[in-house]
């Protein structure tokens, strides 16, 4: 076999090839946010339903999972920074009271040990008191209305 002299070359940086690749590549691109995220959720979702699904539904679900996933991605490569970050804004707005909720419900789950919560029957405020205090008398600050619970 002859020996083939090269002529030119690139030095390899032994594992930052792909990395380096990729910034360049999402250097100036919008990159993933929480709106991009959540279509990709919804795009596993989908997809899952329709694994379950036969003959027109499942053609729909998948229809529906590769449009979330194809929307997902134009957003993360998107080019157009101002318009995603302003769609970004508009879903985390849509979704506050939702994430809101769920953040305290999550609060309640990790304290469950150290406070119980009781629903006034008034208004319907969520009320915290200590657990451990036996048979309690609470009023409601939101309505000032009493109720009697064990805590
Ligand atoms: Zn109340």
């Amino acid at each position: 076999m002859p020996i083939v002299p090269l002529t030119g070359w690139i030095r390899c940086r032994k594992g930052n090839v792909f990395m380096n690749w990729l910034l360049k590549f999402m250097y100036g691109r919008h990159g993933p946010d929480q709106f991009s995220f959540w279509l990709f959720i919804l795009f596993l979702v989908l997809d899952l339903i329709g694994s379950f699904q036969a003959g027109a539904a499942k053609a729909i679900f998948a229809l529906l999972a590769i449009a979330a996933l194809v929307y997902s991605l134009f957003r993360i490569f998107s080019r157009q920074n101002e318009k995603r970050w302003a769609e970004n804004q508009k879903f985390l707005a849509a979704t506050q009271p939702l994430s809101r909720w769920v953040q305290q419900q999550k609060g309640r789950w990790s304290s469950r040990k150290i406070y119980h919560y009781f629903r006034c029957p008034k208004c319907g405020a969520t009320l915290r008191v200590p657990r451990g205090r036996g048979k309690i008398c609470i009023k409601c600050p939101v309505c000032q209305h009493e109720f009697i619970k064990k805590a």
